[in-house]
Order: structure tokens, then sequence, then C-alpha cells
């Protein structure tokens, strides 16, 4: 069973509603006559019926809950299927009326006996993240590249795979070739970040590091097989799908939105451009150009000087916790974790669930100019 998050409003073809009603920090849930698992309301839309209307309706018919808030929070699909899934804060909790619902009452946690327990867990801790989203008092957003917005590990492993078939010295083992590489671009690019050695010497001993016979190549020879990788890796750059409209999403409500990332400021920004992440207003931040990287935290607050924003109201979204979220935290900003492949109730899954952003209103604030930033 496939569940995946949409931003909400995203999809016309709602076949149900489902409402995460939350009791101050309690969740309402209700349990059906003659079972003993547990559901969130929710149920189909009747004809001719608004996906808000129906959200109220089942949530009263279900839990007696009357919304003092009610808003949509997300759409998922299950296998396909289209459902909306609405945030309420429980204002007036009225008996249960007469309906297929037996009882109804408030849970810190989940229990075991779920109605739908492939659903219902994914759903409820998207719902907690999409309140904690919401609320955030935002007016910039800073997003990683690498693997946050790119889909790196795709190009980089059809890439290595391109490159080394064109190698009369290659053994022909896909996935050791593709390990292998991963693993080298993980330890020479950290030397880069370190200040070891400089970028193009990285790409160097990637390369020695990838066929016993390369590990004598004088700096042009590895330059060259270097280049002739970049290149297919550079063909094979591709955007996340949900990379651009969240940009098109925060920049719509008035964030200032900013790319943080280390490597080349060149190269980053032509991937930038590739990726058609480039919109009118995104500012790119490279470790090249701020001259320190992350996890420093001074890379963060450079980042927010040069968006013109203050750093407790500047999220930052990546996906490496080293990286990205603990650096970001110590320079005083908020952050989130994007764990595309292992859902964890404290990590996005997909940058679909930052739809929810809104920026606060800020009178006076405006962008400082690009001079602000310089490299040092
Ligand atoms: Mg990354």
């Amino acid at each position: 069973m496939l569940v995946e998050l949409h931003p909400a409003d995203s999809h016309d073809d709602l076949r149900y509603v489902v409402v995460v009603a939350f009791d101050q920090d309690r969740i309402v849930l209700s349990r059906k006559h003659g079972h003993d698992t547990w559901e969130t309301p929710g149920g189909h839309l009747e004809p001719g019926e608004g996906p808000l209307a129906a959200a109220r309706r089942e949530l009263y018919e279900e839990s007696g809950v009357r919304p003092r808030a009610l808003y949509p929070a997300f759409d998922f699909t299950v296998d396909g299927i289209a459902s909306r899934a609405f945030v309420a804060e429980v204002g007036q909790w009225d008996p249960l009326p007469d309906s297929e619902m037996a009882e109804t009452r408030g849970f810190d946690d989940l229990p075991d006996q779920l109605t739908y327990p492939d659903i219902a867990p994914i759903v409820v801790a998207a719902a907690r993240r999409a309140v904690k989203i919401r609320s955030l008092p935002l007016v910039g957003l800073l997003l990683d590249l690498d693997r946050t917005l790119l889909d790196h590990d795709a190009a980089a492993a059809s890439a290595v795979l391109a490159w080394a078939a064109t190698l009369p010295q290659w053994h022909g083992d896909q996935a050791e070739s593709v390990d292998r590489w991963r693993e080298l671009e993980a330890r020479h690019f950290s030397e880069y970040q370190r200040g070891e050695c400089d970028f193009p010497e990285q790409r160097r001993r990637r390369v020695r590091g990838f066929l016993p016979q390369f590990a004598k190549l004088d700096d042009a020879e590895a330059d060259r097989l270097s280049a002739r990788y970049l290149e297919h890796y550079q063909n094979g750059w591709t955007a996340f799908a949900d990379a651009r409209p969240l940009i098109e999403h925060a920049l719509s409500v008035g964030l200032a939105v900013g790319v943080l990332t280390n490597g080349d400021q060149d190269q980053q920004g032509r991937k930038l451009h590739r990726l058609g992440l480039d919109l009118p207003g995104v500012r790119l931040f490279a470790s090249s150009a701020l001259g320190v990287a992350k996890p420093h935290p001074e890379a963060f607050r450079l980042a927010c000087a040069g968006l013109g924003t203050p750093p407790a109201q500047t999220l930052m979204v990546g996906d490496d916790v080293d990286t990205e979220i603990v650096g970001a935290r110590a320079a005083g900003l908020p952050a989130w974790h994007l764990a595309r492949e292992t859902a964890r109730p404290n990590s996005l899954s997909t940058l679909a669930e930052l739809h929810g952003l809104r920026a606060w209103p800020t009178p006076g604030h405006r962008a400082a100019p690009a001079e602000h930033l310089r490299p040092r």
C-alpha cells in the first residue's frame, strides 16, 4: 500500500475527506459499532458537496465535535486514490450523534487497534507537522540543494555507469561501481569541506580511487576523466517533482527564498538554472562564495543576512541532519529535516508538506542588497 502526501488542494478528484481533530494535544478518534478499532472521523464526499463542508459534516456526525478552526492540511493518495486531510481544533464537543460510531474520545497517542493501520499513523504524524509548520513565524526559507531539490543520487548513479562504460579498464560490476563512487564522493567532498584540498583536487581524488589502474594518474589525466564524468552527471540533473512547486509557493506567499549549498558558486548556479529553479527572487548562497560551509553556524547567518531575514524567522530545510539541521539550529534558525525514503514522525517526507508555510507580516522588511554578502 503506497501512501503519498501532496499539497493541499492539489487534487480535484477527491474520494474521501479525513479530519485530524486536536483537543489540545489529544487526537480525536472514533470507534464503529461492533468494532474494536479506532479511526479519525472522515468519509465520502456527498454528491455536490465541497470538501470543507464534507469535513465539517463527517467530523460532527462521527465525533460530535464542533471545530473552532478547520482547514485543509494536505492531500494524500493511497494507491492513487485521493483524499484531503483537514486539521481541526476542537471548539465544542457535543455528545456523539446517532451514527455508525459507537464511541469517540481523545488519545494522547495513536492506539494499537487502528481501523487503517497502514494509513492513520502517516496521516496523523503529517497533520501534527502541518500544525507546527503553519505556526512558524517566518519571513524566509533556506533550502539545501543536493538531495533536497536535486535528485543527486539518481544523477550520480546513472552518470557513473555511463562514464564507466566508456573506460576500457572497467570491470563491469554496476552495483559495486555505484557504491564505490558514492563512497569516494562522500570521502573526498568532506576533505574539500574541511579545507584539506581544493575543489578540482577532490574530483581528481575520486577518479584516482575509482579503479586500481587510476591510482597514479597525473593531474591532467585525472582532470580529463573527471570532466567526462561531469558531462554525464550534468546531463542527468533532475529536480525532485516537489521542488519547484514549493519554491513557487514560498515566493507567492511572500517568503524570501534562498538556496544554501556547500559547493562551488558557479557549478551550483548552473545546476539551479538547469533544474529550472532559478526563479526570480531566489538567491543562491554557495560555500565557495560565503567563505564558510555548512554546518558552521556562520554559513546560515550569512545566508540570512543575504536574504535580509532574521535567523529566528528563517526556516532551513535539508536532507542531512548533521550538516543542515544541527548547524542551522546552532545559528538560531528553526530547521526541518527532509527524509524522503524513511517515514519519521519528526521529519518531512516530501517538500509538499511545506505548502502550509505562510509569511508573517513584518512591516518595513526588505532584502539586503547583494553587496551585503561578501566572500571572506
Ligand atoms: Mg543535501
